[in-house]
């Protein structure tokens, strides 16, 4: 099975810790749309006839594209691809699109999983966040959508945001629980240079929160969530029981997966593809560059993905793909995160036990075959 994803580059505006690949306004929706339909069809085999099991608007802003466009997008998907199992389709969205009369027409379009970046319910941590919505358009989105018939909701969430932990975050927590979604994504604030939060923080007037602080955050939010009756399932992903992101399983799982649109990245089993990262030169036709995968890589890549996920690492499979030597190496390299409590191996399985997912990068990289 696999998964396609449009990526949708256009913002109204930049929020202050985003360096993801973005333009400001959307006046190139028109070409941009026609081009992600020609390469759609010139790439229609790359999938190899596999079935498409998840269907993924990211961005960028997809709800800034007009019903049409989504729909447009998912009827010339079921015309080139095998669409006749299609699990899940996603829309990331902003809450301050969300109206009635939109959350009706993707609906009607085909959309049946919605992504809503709410970030925080404290109108000054948004405000410092350059967001263009308010604590009460979140809530009123996520009403608004339920009514509409979106039974799959996730939303997410930042923290680590200076001066927005302790009564801020967990009020924040509190609101989420009240709207009973049933999937949250937390994310940990990372300022990036090419930022505005990155830019003042070379000035000197941004700080951004210390380990302990970090630490003390994640674990508010995990222990809210999975009390709550969540599952922590992924380093920044909880769902309620059958609600996990099928679309991000398939990344974490090496299914294949189409990208369609700058900067969008594809992987065929064997090797990946990446799109320009320029709305001008994708139009333009600019052709997308690639990588065969070795065989270290694959291993490397099992292991991030497996890692970051509550079942982590299942031994006898690592064994039989990689090899009984690989294995070895492997368990001799867990030992020390093991002896750290940062990794702990349960029946036949490594893992990274969900209350420890801060610091799997680190555990990851010790991990890692050069
Ligand atoms: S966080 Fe989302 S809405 Fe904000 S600038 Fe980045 S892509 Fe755009």
């Amino acid at each position: 099975m696999a998964g396609i994803y449009f990526h949708i580059p256009f913002c109204k505006r930049a929020c202050a810790y985003c360096d993801f690949f973005k333009e400001i306004g959307t006046r190139r929706l028109a070409p941009l749309v026609a081009a992600m339909h020609r390469e759609l069809e010139n790439r229609r085999d790359y999938l190899g006839g596999e079935a498409v099991r998840t269907r993924y608007f990211g961005g960028g802003t997809p709800s800034l594209c007009p019903p049409e466009t989504i729909r447009g997008a998912l009827r010339r998907t079921e015309e080139l691809f095998d669409c006749t199992a299609v699990e899940e389709t996603t829309l990331e969205a902003n809450p301050d699109d969300l109206d009635e009369a939109y959350l009706s027409a993707l609906r009607e379009a085909g959309v049946d999983r919605l992504s809503i970046g709410i970030q925080s319910f404290d109108d000054d941590c948004l405000r410092l966040m350059n967001r263009r919505h308010t604590a009460a358009q979140a809530e009123e989105a996520v009403r608004a959508a339920r009514r509409c018939g979106f039974a799959n909701i996730t939303v997410d969430l930042i923290f680590g945001v200076p001066g927005f932990g302790g009564d801020s975050l967990r009020r924040s927590l509190d609101r989420t629980l009240a709207l009973d979604v049933q999937h949250v994504s937390a994310y940990h604030l990372t300022v990036e240079p090419d930022t505005a939060f990155g830019r003042r923080a070379a000035r000197g007037d941004f700080r951004p929160v210390d380990e302990e602080v970090s630490e003390r955050e994640f674990l508010a939010v995990h222990d809210a969530l999975c009390e709550a009756g969540y599952e922590h399932y992924e380093v920044s992903n909880y769902a309620r029981p059958g609600f996990r992101a099928r679309h991000n399983a398939s990344y974490w799982h090496g299914e294949k997966y189409l990208g369609i649109g700058p900067g969008a990245h594809s992987y065929d089993g064997s090797g990946r593809c990446w799109n320009v990262a320029s709305v001008e030169e994708y139009i333009g036709g600019a052709p997308a560059q690639g990588e065969r995968l070795t065989d270290r890589d694959r291993r490397n890549e099992y292991v991030m993905t497996r890692l970051r996920t509550a079942e982590g690492i299942d031994l006898g499979e690592f064994g039989k793909r990689f090899g009984p030597d690989r294995l070895g190496r492997l368990l001799r390299a867990a030992e020390s995160p093991i002896q750290a409590s940062r990794a702990v191996v349960d029946g036949q399985r490594l893992k990274i036990p969900p209350e420890r997912f801060l610091v799997s990068d680190q555990v990851i990289e010790t991990l890692f075959e050069a």
